[in-house]
């Protein structure tokens, strides 16, 4: 069985792409298949992220794509996205090292940090010299982010850090500049806690960053639990003001939820490519399986979820570019990526039912797309949470 990785020319029928946009896809698309796609299944068996994918990715700009040109990047988010679901498409995996490094990592000091802050990690953040990771998760905090438990105490030398985040992609690399980790600074007059958000250079003192996850998916994407005690960071490692956490993370989610949902484009598009290719050369009762409309229907299906989600991907992601406002891009950003990650769970299933018994087999894709797809429809807002935010943005009372 041979898809082609090369990208398909059909699938941008339903959406207008600028020439650019689409001449950057083809390069990206290209740079996908040559230089990491012959990689992808050992990189997976080693069950870590690969350094040398991240250099590649660096040097072919892909860091830099959406953070601010004065810091070397492109400021442009669409090329981000493009990117993503390119990348995506070959190996979920580097797509999700790729939108956390850039949509969690460098962004909030792109969106947030001070001048000094800016000039000190950007530039090898955006150059893929660095990575950021985004604390936020907890072991007993994730969709309820508010029931955080680390703690933040500000004294004469700085701020003081105790706790433990969960689940924190990019944390534990060799290259792992700073993590951003949210805290509760205090308590507000309403009861609610203060959050605010600290960057915290990876190597701190105190800052210990556990073993690798034995994850379902994802296997060559970095991800660790962190513990935090006492750790000591100067005040002027405060991201934002004080108190503006909350917030901070919200819009940093916005924008994170339209390039998960851009990495979930890209699995369906290869599940619909593999699926077209395999159709077209497995024979069963004297001819190709597609000519069976159980086989060809679903593929159809396929097709159907390509473009939906990439009119819901792009959509967002222009409006994001566009600088919509913010109720409207909260609204774009839950849908598509509510819509495009359970399609993605679900073109996984079909695709994995029409290659049969060897659809369960690790030396063909789309078993790792099976086991990829799952954690789509949790990271950065489970589905539950994008159908409470799409409800309650209809004005329902909807706890
Ligand atoms: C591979 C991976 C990488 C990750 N990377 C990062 C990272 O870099 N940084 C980071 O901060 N986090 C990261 N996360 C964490 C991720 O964002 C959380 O797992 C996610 O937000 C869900 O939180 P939880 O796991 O605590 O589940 P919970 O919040 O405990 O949810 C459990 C279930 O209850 C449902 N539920 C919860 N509340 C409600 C409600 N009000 N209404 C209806 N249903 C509800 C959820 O939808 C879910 O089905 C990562 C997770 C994974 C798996």
């Amino acid at each position: 069985m041979a898809a082609s990785n090369r990208s398909s020319s059909d699938q941008l029928g339903s959406y207008q792409l600028s020439e650019e946009h689409q001449d950057f896809r083809a390069a990206v698309a290209e740079f996908a298949a040559d230089q990491l796609a012959p990689h992808v299944d050992r990189w997976n068996a080693d069950h870590e992220l690969p350094m040398e994918a991240v250099k590649q990715m660096g040097h072919f700009g892909l860091f830099g794509l959406s953070g601010p040109e004065e810091y070397g990047g492109a400021g442009d988010f669409t090329s981000l996205c493009i990117a993503i679901e390119e990348i995506g498409r070959v190996d979920q995996s580097l797509g999700i090292t790729l939108e956390a490094a850039v949509g969690l990592g460098a962004n909030p000091l792109a969106q947030f940090g001070t001048e000094e802050q800016k000039q000190r990690w950007l530039p090898d953040l955006l150059a893929g010299h660095a990575l950021a990771a985004f604390g936020l998760t907890e072991p007993e905090s994730g969709s309820d982010a508010l029931a955080m438990r680390t703690r933040a105490t500000s004294d004469d030398d700085g701020w003081v850090i105790n706790g433990s985040k969960q689940f924190i992609t990019n944390s534990g690399t060799d290259i792992t500049s700073l993590i951003t980790v949210t805290a509760r600074t205090g308590t507000r007059e309403n009861g609610k806690p203060e959050i605010s958000t600290l960057i915290v250079p990876g190597g701190t003192e105190g800052l210990e960053v556990g073993p690798s996850y034995n994850k379902l998916g994802w296997h060559a994407s970095d991800t660790h639990p962190l513990s935090l005690s006492d750790v000591r960071v100067p005040h002027d490692h405060l991201l934002g003001a004080r108190g503006k956490g909350y917030s901070q993370f919200l819009s940093i989610l916005d924008d994170g939820r339209i390039a998960v949902a851009a990495l979930a484009l890209g699995c369906i598009r290869a599940c619909r490519d593999l699926s077209v290719g395999y159709a077209l050369e497995r024979r069963a009762f004297g001819g190709p399986i597609g000519r069976k409309q159980a086989v060809a229907f679903k593929i159809a299906d396929l097709d159907v979820m390509c473009h939906a989600a990439g009119l819901l991907v792009y959509t967002a992601a222009s409006m994001r570019d566009r600088g919509a406002p913010a109720a409207e891009l909260k609204r774009a950003a839950s849908v598509a990526k509510l819509y495009a990650t359970e399609s993605a769970v679900t073109a996984t299933r079909i695709a994995t039912q029409v290659f049969g018994g060897y659809g369960f087999m690790e030396e063909y894709p789309i078993a790792r797309f099976y086991r990829d797809a799952k954690a789509l429809e949790i990271g950065e807002g489970t589905s539950e949470v994008q159908r409470l935010l799409i409800a309650r943005g209809l004005g329902l009372p909807v706890e």
